[in-house]
């Protein structure tokens, strides 16, 4: 069984990527996925939040406002620290039940599909990691079409991260996804066959 990391900055492929390789066979565990599991009405990332920012950040049906929370959260690096601290080791334990789960049933190719692998320290678990990234331009480009952020908005999301060049130092592959979308798919194409049959099992 094999364990790949699969990250990259916001909006720069990842998901699109992290789809396919779940098409081709790949387990993927998705960390954003488990937050969100988590942040259920009654689950503990849901009551702790609301203990902390108290009922402002409800809707009116119960659930989280996650757009509230995305604000507070990124004009305040406390809450930022606060929310990490408080997600991660829950995040983690269910990531390791997760990885258990698929070793108990022999899986071949673990994917673990994190937005902010390195910064979380979740690439140790994984036998490689590969970075699927845009250049900037058209990473921002692609960010204020999907999230309709303004210009100044998408640069200041892209500017909070790790900056790209200190994450493709420190990955063992890279998915160029400034293109278009058949030319990366070929890409995860070629590193499919590489992990699949370079004898690791
Ligand atoms: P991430 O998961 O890294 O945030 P997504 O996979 O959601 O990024 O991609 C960001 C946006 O860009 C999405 O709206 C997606 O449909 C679009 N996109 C991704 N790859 C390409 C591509 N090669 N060409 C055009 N649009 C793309």
């Amino acid at each position: 069984m094999k364990i790949i990391g699969l990250t990259g900055g916001i909006a720069s492929g990842k998901s699109t990527v992290s789809a396919y390789l779940q098409e081709k066979g790949a387990s993927i565990i998705d960390a954003d996925a488990i937050a969100h599991e988590l942040l259920a009405p009654g689950k503990p990332l849901y009551e702790a939040y609301r203990q902390h920012f108290g009922d402002k950040i409800l809707l009116s049906d119960g659930q989280l406002d996650r757009r509230v929370i995305g604000k507070l959260v990124f004009s305040d690096p406390a809450e930022r620290e606060w929310i990490d601290a408080t997600a991660h080791p829950l995040i983690q334990h269910e990531i390791c039940q997760r990885v258990r789960q698929y070793q108990a049933e022999k899986k071949s190719l673990i994917v673990l599909d994190v937005p902010l692998l390195f910064e979380s320290g979740w690439d140790k678990m994984a036998e490689k990691v590969c970075l699927v990234y845009a250049e900037e331009k058209i990473q921002q480009e692609r960010l204020m079409k999907r999230n309709g952020y303004g210009r100044e908005e998408a640069a200041a999301r892209i500017a909070a991260q790790m900056p790209l060049e200190e994450k493709k130092k420190r990955a063992d592959c890279l998915i160029d996804n400034s293109g278009s979308l058949p030319s990366t798919l070929r890409q995860v194409d070629r590193l499919w066959k590489e992990w699949t049959h370079d004898g690791v099992s």
